[in-house]
């Protein structure tokens, strides 16, 4: 069954973009996954298909209307698609709730403008709200496209076997170890020499202690949960 990604926004020519290229376009030739650009817009009220107003209660900006991000949303059909809209205020991602995501049908993502959507329309849907991160953007687009591109590499057959994400950053609690590549030496720095022995065994171990000191000292609150997981 194909992944199945539909994207409700202000600037639908801002897509594919970055999910064209690469993997995930070649990908999506092949209908591995589909991506489905709706535009909020469609739905604005009047012969100016107004989208926004100002704020209740006053303060600057502009606030998209909630009976307009109804209608965009009500206008989709969810096939029991978690429906997100990409807000700071939501729970940060993180690659488990990417992993899930990727094992589900699809998901529906509502990208929001100006100071960001009516709060009667995430209540009137329940929308779960998801973060990119603790700072803010311009718009959901680019926290949409990353969204998608973390869940569509997860689906099978969209990376090479080669580039199997089991050892990746987060796939078991810890960042990744560091990688090397040829040549030999570079300005004077050379590869570890346990990875030129071809001792799997130590080249694990080597590894898993490099991954385990770069969560211990750059991500404490990954180590914490690690170190919790395997007591
Ligand atoms: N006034 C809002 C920010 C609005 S930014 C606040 O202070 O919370 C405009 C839009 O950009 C938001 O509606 C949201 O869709 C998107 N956005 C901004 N920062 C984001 C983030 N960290 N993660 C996901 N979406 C974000």
């Amino acid at each position: 069954m194909t992944w199945a990604a539909t994207v409700l926004t202000l600037f639908p020519e801002m897509f594919p973009g970055p999910l064209g290229h690469s993997l995930l376009g070649k990908a999506r030739l092949n209908e591995l996954w589909s991506l489905d650009i709706r535009d909020i817009r469609e739905h604005g009220i009047g012969r100016h298909r107004k989208v926004d107003d100002t704020p209740a209660g006053g303060g600057p900006g502009m606030v998209m209307r909630a009976d307009v991000a109804l209608a965009a949303i009500d206008a989709v059909e969810r096939a029991a698609r978690p429906l997100i809209y990409l807000s700071p205020r939501g729970l940060p991602l993180q690659q488990a709730r990417v992993a899930a995501l990727a094992a589900g049908p699809g998901a529906i993502l509502l990208c929001g403008r100006f100071e960001g959507l009516d709060q009667r329309a995430i209540d009137a849907r329940a929308i779960e709200e998801v973060s990119l991160g603790d700072f803010v953007l311009a718009g959901g687009e680019i926290a949409a496209m990353a969204l998608i591109e973390a869940a569509v590499r997860l689906i099978p057959g969209v990376l090479g076997a080669a580039e199997s994400p089991a050892e990746e950053s987060f796939s078991h609690g810890l960042l990744e170890y560091p990688q090397f590549t040829r040549p030999q030496a570079v300005e004077g720095l050379s590869i570890p020499d346990v990875l030129n022995n071809g001792n799997h065994k130590e080249i694990f171990k080597w590894r898993q202690a490099r991954a385990e000191d770069l969560t211990r000292t750059r991500r404490p609150d990954l180590w914490a949960l690690y170190e919790k997981k395997k007591t």
